[in-house]
């Protein structure tokens, strides 16, 4: 089983291929339940594609956050250990 990029859809690759409903894209093979999500993806194959890494990338910058706010103690503990 495939899954539809558009509609987050269960795709059966076999039945896909018999209806054409399928898009290759940057050597990536697409399948798409019907010609409307298969029309939607060769439109913007870009929006589908990089929609996922976007996501992850934008969840990204609340992590360091508390990690800086650790540090510096850390800093003035070396800085004491470096000057007798
Ligand atoms: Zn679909």
């Amino acid at each position: 089983m495939a899954r539809d990029i558009v509609c987050d859809m269960a795709v059966d690759e076999e039945t896909a291929a018999d209806k054409h409903l399928i898009s290759l894209f940057k050597g990536q093979t697409y399948y798409f339940c019907s010609e409307d999500c298969k029309r939607s993806f060769d439109a913007q194959p870009l929006r589908y594609t990089q929609e996922k890494p976007a996501q992850l990338y934008a969840g990204a910058p609340a992590m360091p956050l508390p990690k800086a706010q650790q540090s510096p103690p850390s800093q003035e503990t070396d800085q004491q250990n470096l000057s007798p």
